[in-house]
């Protein structure tokens, strides 16, 4: 996707996945650093552990704690940002959401860029369901922009379905291999209103079975691609100053499989 952008732009870019040990990440960076990278993106498991390798961070990045993208300046420095809180939004920022109440399946990495976006939409009511207490409670008193969101346990999600506007599988379950799973079953979303959105984050395979089920009983159904592209288009837009060039992207990824 990112290479197919600037292939398009004309740019002698290249983008390349790099694994690195947790434990060599410093080092990792001061390499990406000497050998004149522009910027790079940061997954699994590095989010966080590199905010602490950034001499500056955006508004996004100090909500979330966390990073997915850095820029390396002329000078050297480094500017780390999240794209990822952009992303998921952006498929979503055409409907009115004020006063709604959004569920988040999933208390991980994207969970949290997940609720910091459901508050910028507007939701009154934000619920983070998890299936182990202690890691629960700990995400959501773990992080000030997260104030106000309530902890629930897998068990009595039933109770919040039926006033829940906005569904979001953070979870990695329905993703390959595991495609006949669905966090949900067929008669819990039976409980959903009748206008909610169900949004997985997952975008392999389209449609998982969780959206399969949801769009069969008529609800609107959003994959995880259109926040894939939009993180990867305002990463790109991040690192060059320029805008991304429009659909080049998206197409790169239709085929994903
Ligand atoms: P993560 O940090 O590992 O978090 C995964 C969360 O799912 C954890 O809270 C985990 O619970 C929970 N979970 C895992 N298996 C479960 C199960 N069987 N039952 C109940 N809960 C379960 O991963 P992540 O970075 O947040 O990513 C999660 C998913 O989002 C992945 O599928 C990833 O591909 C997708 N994603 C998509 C995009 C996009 O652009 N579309 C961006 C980011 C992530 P515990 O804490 O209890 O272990």
């Amino acid at each position: 996707m990112q290479n197919s952008a600037l292939l398009e732009l004309g740019l002698d870019y290249l983008y390349v996945p790099l694994p690195v040990h947790p434990s060599r990440l410093e080092t990792a960076v001061a390499g990406l650093q000497a050998c004149g990278f522009v910027g790079f993106n940061v997954t699994i498991p590095h989010k966080q552990a590199i905010t602490s390798l950034m001499d500056r961070l955006t508004e996004p990045a100090q909500l979330a704690g966390a990073v997915n993208t850095v820029r390396i300046e002329p000078d050297g420095t480094l500017t780390g940002t999240n794209t990822d809180i952009g992303g998921f939004v952006q498929p979503l920022v055409n409907s009115d959401w004020q006063g709604k109440t959004a569920t988040i399946l999933g208390n991980g990495g994207a969970a949290l860029a997940v609720a910091i976006g459901c508050r910028q939409l507007g939701f009154e009511y934000i619920h983070v369901c998890g299936r182990d207490r202690d890691r629960l409670y700990a995400f959501c008193s773990g992080n000030p922009a997260l104030e106000g969101v309530k902890p629930l346990l897998w068990t009595e999600l039933d109770r919040v379905l039926p006033r829940t506007d906005l569904l979001v599988n953070t979870t990695p379950i329905g993703m390959v291999p595991t495609v006949e799973e669905s966090p949900l079953s067929t008669e819990n979303l039976s409980h959903l209103p009748e206008q909610a959105t169900v949004y997985d984050l997952i975008y392999r395979p389209r449609p998982t079975r969780l959206l399969e089920r949801a769009t069969g009983r008529g609800l609107r159904g959003i994959d995880g691609l259109a926040m894939l592209v939009a993180q990867g288009e305002a990463a790109l837009e991040f690192w060059l100053d320029r805008p991304a060039p429009a659909g080049i992207m998206a197409r790169a990824v239709q085929t994903l499989n």
